[in-house]
């Protein structure tokens, strides 16, 4: 039997693909990022707000076949909050909601950076911050990029490395931006201008919908120690133990690494070292019908709040929020035990609100429900150490036989469609006994 640590999207999926499997999850409800809350009649997704959608049509199959009619299509309508003013998203694609100084500085940079791109007489960028210059130019960059990706990652942008931001960060045509810097309607990113989301039950009903399909999951299992007997594998919780043929791991690595006290130092120390950050979100409800036409809207400005996000779920569904109110979800990254992860949740909400009330987002008056969560593994950080430290397990890993899969099974920055892929093609491995 193959044991599916961790019981997240990633592990359901590979393990509804194949039956002589068992997954192990820690939490009393499988699902990992992608469960959902529901409270006072607002349906929410706690670990950040999710919106389904990718490039790959396998993927969006998938989501329709789980999904079926429990799904709503919308076009996104995405802000970033630039000096008091919604700014079409992406950025690049908004110039000419800019102060028109603004504007100038944004577009003039953005041509001189893609002349000097073309022309061959930049220098070769060696870490994120000498990236953003390179692709957008100073004004975009110091205006929106830089501001944004900073308070995010929650670290210094000459401090990451750029392996990531292909497909990630928009790579827009020079039309494109002189388009939008004059006001002439473009589209970037466009692969999620349109997404699904669940008419019910949040993202979650992805996971709903996965379960009847998935053999064996073990809940309230927290996986402590992974080891070697003879040609298998004992995996333990401290209380009981359960042996497998073969394993895979979506648990964050350094939690398996954790609970593999055998593996060599530096393997354990450049688990350790990984990089990543967590999230608290603020949930609240609105007694008002239709608060804006908005999706989710970007807050570079530490000055606007902590959060740097704020999504509308009432937008994304009908079915989420009761009838006559709305829904906002604000995103704050940090760390675990920092300032922010240990205010409390009265505090954290009063900040939301306080800054949704001065910025004129939504009143005060109108908040009639309010929740606060906490995610320990929320996005993974791309510091100058990570392709070293991540190499070092994944040799490791092979060596000894466990696959790892997942956004922090493998410590990557992925979405629910790689997830999905990635699941879908290790199953088809294993089911032909590779
Ligand atoms: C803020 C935010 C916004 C996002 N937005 C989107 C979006 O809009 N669209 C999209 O497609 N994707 C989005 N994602 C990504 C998506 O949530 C993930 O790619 C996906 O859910 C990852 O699934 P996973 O199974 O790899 O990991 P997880 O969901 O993290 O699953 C890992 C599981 O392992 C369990 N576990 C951990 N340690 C142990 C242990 N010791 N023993 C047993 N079990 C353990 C955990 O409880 C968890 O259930 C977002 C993610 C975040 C954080």
């Amino acid at each position: 039997m193959l044991g599916i640590l961790g019981g997240g999207l990633s592990g359901l999926v590979l393990a509804s693909r194949l039956p002589d499997s068992e997954v192990l999850e820690q939490a009393e409800r499988p699902g990992g990022l992608c469960r959902s809350l529901t409270f006072d009649g607002f349906t929410f997704d706690p670990h950040g707000s999710h919106v389904l959608f990718s490039r790959n049509p396998r993927a969006i199959e998938f989501y329709e076949g789980l999904l079926r009619d429990n799904v709503c299509r919308r076009r996104r309508n995405t802000k970033v909050f630039y000096k008091g003013r919604y700014v079409k998203y992406p950025f690049e694609n908004g110039l000419s909601d800019l102060p028109i100084e603004d504007n100038a500085r944004c577009t003039l940079g953005y041509i001189q950076a893609y002349l000097a791109r073309h022309t061959g007489t930049a220098p070769k960028p060696s870490n994120f911050r000498e990236w953003l210059y390179h692709r957008f130019g100073p004004g975009i960059t110091e205006a929106y990029l830089l501001p944004y990706n900073e308070k995010i990652w929650k670290t210094p942008a000459e401090r990451m490395g750029v392996e990531w931001v292909e497909g990630r960060v928009p790579d827009p045509p020079l039309e494109d931006v002189v388009k939008s810097a004059i006001g002439v309607p473009t589209e970037g990113y466009t692969h999620q201008l349109h997404f699904m989301y669940p008419r019910e039950q949040g993202v979650e009903a992805l996971v709903r919908a996965l379960l009847p399909a998935v053999p064996r999951v073990r809940t309230g299992f927290r996986v402590t120690s992974v080891r070697r007997r003879g040609d298998g594998w004992v995996v333990g919780d401290g209380n009981e133990e359960r042996e497998y043929d073969s394993i895979v791991s979506t648990v964050p690595i350094p939690e398996l690494l954790r609970a593999m006290p055998e593996a060599p130092a530096d393997v354990r120390v450049a688990a350790a070292a990984l990089q990543h950050r967590a999230l608290v979100t603020v949930m609240l409800g609105i007694a008002r019908p239709n608060l804006n036409d908005f999706s989710w809207v970007y807050f570079p400005t530490p000055a606007d709040g902590r959060f740097n996000r704020i999504s509308y779920p009432s937008n994304f569904s009908d079915r989420v929020a009761p009838e006559g109110t709305s829904s906002a979800l604000a995103e704050i990254t940090c760390d675990i035990g920092d300032p922010t992860w240990s205010l409390g949740d009265e505090a954290l909400v009063e900040h939301v609100v306080e800054r949704a009330d001065a910025l004129q987002l939504f009143r005060r008056q109108d908040v009639i429900a309010a929740r606060v969560a906490r995610t320990r593994y929320a996005y993974v950080v791309f510091d100058l150490a990570h392709r070293r430290n991540l190499d070092r397990v994944n040799e490791y890993a092979e060596r000894v036989g466990i696959r790892l899969l997942g956004r922090f099974g493998q410590f990557d920055y992925i979405n629910t469609d790689q997830v999905i892929l990635r699941a879908l093609s290790l199953a088809a491995e294993a089911g032909s006994g590779a």
